[in-house]
């Protein structure tokens, strides 16, 4: 049995005092929900903060991405034992729009994950189309290529360490869902994608959904065979929303 996760990515959003609020309100929202596992990924400089609140709680925390060196001359990078030093438990690795925003490629992605995963860190690693590409009937062809990326290079056993996300483009950020049936056939291609290698390894991992995900459409996705799960964005920066999709594990 896989079990249900949430994951809030927060992107460059909040401050102590807001971030206070947020988090324990999430904090007490999830403390009797037994059937998740929940985690808020959080910007840099509130890693400590999110530690200090959430540690001893069912709420894990994380970061939004992570160098794939340890040290050196790279300014502005965080490495994986940096996040690790913070408790860290969980990277968001490959989103979208770092790969739109900020030049991130299938290789630049795959090099984060496999530190992470070296680290300790659980990558959430993120795949998925842009509409042209859908319009296209490109989804297989894209989203393959970017699980191909991790899967070709560091094997099956590296996607067991990991979490992986499908997020179309085309519903991040949007208000445009994929129905639960669009988001079932490409988390069942992923699976099947990864079963050529290792069955046991495509039936364990876990699969999450991402894109305009809501309190009321997050039951009718999270119902599907395949989709273990999510990864939410706006929503994820209220506590009643966020609190509601966790709820529907
Ligand atoms: C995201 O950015 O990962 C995301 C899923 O955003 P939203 O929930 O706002 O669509």
């Amino acid at each position: 049995m896989r079990r249900k996760l949430v994951v809030g990515n927060w992107k460059m959003n909040g401050s102590i005092a807001k971030n206070k609020v947020l988090l324990e309100a999430v904090i007490v929202g999830v403390r009797d929900l037994h059937h998740g596992d929940f985690v808020v990924c959080v910007p840099y400089p509130y890693l400590a903060q999110a530690q200090a609140l959430a540690q001893g709680t069912n709420v894990a925390w994380g970061a939004q991405n992570l160098s794939s060196n340890e040290d050196g001359a790279l300014t502005g990078a965080v490495s994986p034992s940096m996040l690790m030093d913070y408790g860290c438990s969980h990277v968001i690795v490959g989103h979208s729009e770092r790969r739109l925003l900020s030049h991130e490629t299938d290789d630049t992605a795959a090099a984060r994950f496999h530190a992470a995963i070296n680290a300790g860190l659980t990558p959430i690693f993120c795949m998925g189309e842009t509409l042209e590409e859908r319009e296209s009937d490109w989804t297989e062809y894209v989203v393959g290529r970017q699980l191909d990326s991790i899967l070709r290079r560091f094997g099956p056993e590296s996607v067991s360490k990991a979490v992986l996300a499908y997020e179309p483009l085309w519903a991040v950020g949007t208000d445009n869902p994929a129905t639960p049936a669009q988001a079932q056939e490409v988390h069942t291609f992923i699976r099947k994608r990864i079963a050529r290698c290792d069955k046991k390894i495509a039936k364990n991992v876990r699969i999450l959904y991402g894109g305009s995900l809501n309190p009321s459409n997050a039951k009718a996705l999270f119902d599907m065979p395949d989709i273990d799960g999510g990864l939410v964005g706006r929503c994820s920066l209220d506590a009643s929303a966020f609190v509601g999709i966790c709820k529907a594990t």
